[in-house]
């Protein structure tokens, strides 16, 4: 199998959204008229992020998944993506199962496979999404992470910290019982981009992330940004774990628990900041979307994190986020 004939078998579809598809020297994408374009890039190295043996299927939704996560977090609506693949050999073994984990995903979420590059060389895998936002009266609907406010509301979607576990555990350091492992791992290998929610909260919330490098460091982010910073409840954050319960805490000590909770990565949450009058409607908006979202804090006008016990204690903790150069 040749490159072009690769291309074709695994990646050459019809398109219908976009202009022109996979096939010429550029795609061609046509935004709603009002809208601005969202772009964003995430590679998956193998060695770095994935293990030489990863499920392809498994690597081809999580691939995009990251990648839709970004849009999600900027309340864009997934278009289209290119796929840049560097592979040792085509080998169709792997190619049929990667092609499909990917191609299912994007069917999910309407989001087209317009264009790419494919190489020969260690297995990496670069996709840019694009999306778009509208603007009303010129000014972008875009969530950002500049727009928390002293006062806000702090939140998060779904679970935490459970990818993390699953990572410990293929690592040696656990032994989690067979239920907990699958479903830890389900969270690790597949996670489920926000993008319905993201969508929802334009117009509702006042700054926004995803959680792939831990919810301390990526909630920093946002408050360097904005200038603020954040008191968190650690009673609601050990709520957040899905793994969570008896069974675990008999094998993970409760203060690792939240340690993934608060550092774990991985996780393709969205952490969101909204004002205290808009929480009915934040609640309407995850009930709709039917993700779950969680209150797990407020923003304070002095800078940094606090965690709180239930008595209003700070609690302290190395909680360090993932850096790929630290
Ligand atoms: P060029 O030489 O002009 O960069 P290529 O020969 O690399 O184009 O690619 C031919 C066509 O196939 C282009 O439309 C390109 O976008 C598309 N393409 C290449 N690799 C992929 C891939 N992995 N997934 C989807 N489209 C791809
Ligand atoms: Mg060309």
């Amino acid at each position: 199998m040749g490159e072009f004939d690769l291309i074709r078998r695994y990646f050459q579809r019809p398109v219908r959204r976009a202009a022109l598809g996979v096939g010429d020297d550029c795609a061609l994408l046509q935004p709603s008229a009002g809208c601005q374009i969202a772009v964003s890039s995430d590679m998956l190295v193998q060695g770095r992020h994935f293990f030489p043996d990863a499920d392809p299927g498994q690597l081809g939704h999580k691939t995009l998944a990251v990648n839709l996560s970004d849009l999600a977090a900027c309340g864009a609506q997934p278009l289209a993506f290119t796929l840049a693949l560097a592979l040792p050999n085509a080998d169709a073994a792997w190619l049929a199962p990667f092609a499909q984990g990917l191609l299912a995903l994007a069917d999910a979420h309407g989001c087209e496979l317009v264009g790419g590059d494919t190489t020969r060389g260690p297995r990496n895998i670069c996709i840019t999404v694009f999306g778009e936002v509208p603007t009303v009266s010129g000014r972008s609907q875009a969530l950002l992470r500049s727009g928390a406010r002293a006062g806000d509301d702090l939140y998060v979607s779904g679970t935490l910290g459970d990818a993390r576990l699953a990572l410990e555990a293929i690592g040696g350091q656990w032994q989690l019982p067979p239920d907990l492992f699958a479903r830890s791992a389900a969270r690790l290998h597949r996670p489920d981009p926000r993008v319905a929610l993201g969508l929802a909260l334009r117009g509702l919330a006042h700054a926004a992330i995803d959680i792939s490098d831990g919810l301390l460091g990526d909630l920093g982010h946002v408050l360097t940004a904005s200038g603020v910073g954040a008191r968190i409840d650690a009673t609601t954050l050990a709520t957040l774990l899905m793994c969570r319960g008896p069974a675990l805490d008999a094998v993970v000590p409760p203060a690792h628990q939240l340690h993934c909770v608060l550092a774990g990565g991985d996780d393709y949450e969205l952490a969101f900041t909204a004002p205290v009058s808009a929480r009915s409607a934040i609640e309407a908006a995850a009930r709709a979307c039917a993700t779950p979202v969680t209150r797990i804090g407020s923003i304070t006008a002095e800078a940094g994190s606090q965690v709180v016990d239930g008595q209003g204690q700070a609690i302290s903790g190395p909680w360090p986020s993932f850096d790929h150069f630290s």
